[in-house]
């Protein structure tokens, strides 16, 4: 019989010191279960992640280390956002697990759904998506937002899996791919499809926030929609090139007719229409400069090869201690 796989879970967390002891105790409780039915092995663990926190996060993820033999904990040393920090968990645990599921710390995505993951992975799945069945829970601006934003994305040629965050299992093979993409520019939920292996996706409810409050007020998800669209694709700056050439078109076609007008004496002082071309051709342009500037701001970031995250601190389970593999 193949050796039961050890399970991996990452949970980035920023400011959680509301949530985190119900978080741990709940994760501890599937954990638990998942090892005493012997899908997965004892060594199993969850790995927080304190991006930089303020608060006690990091305290707490050290107490409950203390005593539940599957808590681990990577301190960064300063808040480095959802999608890094998630990754330098993800990263972390490739070396320690055969297969990581991530998750948020704040308990929206229904951790019963892990036991689905993993049997997925028995399956044979390489990446499993956790999809929202409903979006009940959420405001009616937050849902229509984000069906906008997935339809955008969709225009925009970028593959992603609809109603689906970053709840998602990767086997070590994926996480290693992962490894090899050396983005700088993070939008996972639109690289790991580019990963093209064997996936499938398992389907939950998303519930309400436990407690404490959203880190992603409307400003950082108007960030983060851009961020994912401008750095999976180079549709935007073709729409303006193609904006260009119609605009191009347009102007021939209006000095054409200055031209006739001119010549049939029918031309009239087009203060005007001169006054409104030149405000609308201005605004084209800097439109066109400012996404120009996006793309650039992102060459500059991404040639500069910065590190995503550092780690301060490593807490690891006992049982961990010794069985990196890389
Ligand atoms: N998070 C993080 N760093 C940040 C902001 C958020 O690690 O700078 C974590 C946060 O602790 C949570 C997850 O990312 O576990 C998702 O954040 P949140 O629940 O606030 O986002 P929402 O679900 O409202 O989109
Ligand atoms: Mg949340």
């Amino acid at each position: 019989m193949k050796e039961r796989p050890v399970l991996g879970i990452v949970v980035p967390c920023y400011n959680e010191e509301a949530v985190l002891g119900e978080t741990i105790a709940q994760l501890d409780a599937v954990l638990s279960a998942l090892i005493a039915e012997e899908l997965i092995s004892g060594r199993s663990f969850m790995l927080f992640v304190d991006d930089g926190s303020k608060d006690r996060t990091w305290e707490l993820i050290a107490e409950h280390r203390a005593f539940h033999p599957h808590v681990a904990g990577l301190k960064l040393a300063g808040n480095v956002g959802h999608q890094s920090a998630l990754l330098a968990g993800l990263m972390e645990a490739r070396v320690l697990a055969d297969c990581v599921i991530s998750i948020d710390a704040d308990l929206q995505d229904d951790v019963r759904v892990i036991r689905d993951f993993v049997l997925k992975y028995i399956e044979g799945f390489e990446i499993v998506y956790g999809v929202r069945r409903s979006r009940d829970t959420d405001t009616w601006f937050k849902r229509t937002t984000a069906l906008g934003f997935y339809r955008f994305m969709d225009r925009m040629g970028v593959k992603v899996v609809n109603n689906h965050a970053d709840y998602r299992l990767m086997s070590r093979r994926a996480l290693d791919e992962l490894e090899r993409f050396k983005e700088v520019n993070l939008f996972l939920r639109g690289l790991v499809p580019m990963i093209g292996f064997r996936s499938t996706s398992v389907y939950y409810d998303r519930l309400e926030r436990f407690a404490g409050e959203s880190k992603y007020p409307l400003r950082r998800m108007i960030a983060f929609a851009l961020e994912g669209i401008t750095s999976l694709s180079i549709r935007p700056i073709r729409l303006v090139t193609a904006a260009g050439f119609i605009m191009f078109g347009v102007s021939l076609l209006a000095a054409l007719y200055a031209i006739i007008a001119k010549l049939t004496g029918e031309a009239v002082s087009g203060w005007t229409s001169l006054i409104v071309s030149i405000w609308f051709i201005g605004g084209v342009q800097l439109v066109s400069l400012g996404l120009i500037g996006e793309y650039v701001g992102k060459i500059y970031r991404e040639v500069k090869r910065r590190p995503l995250y550092t780690v301060e601190t490593e807490l690891l389970p006992e049982s961990l201690q010794h069985s990196r593999v890389a």
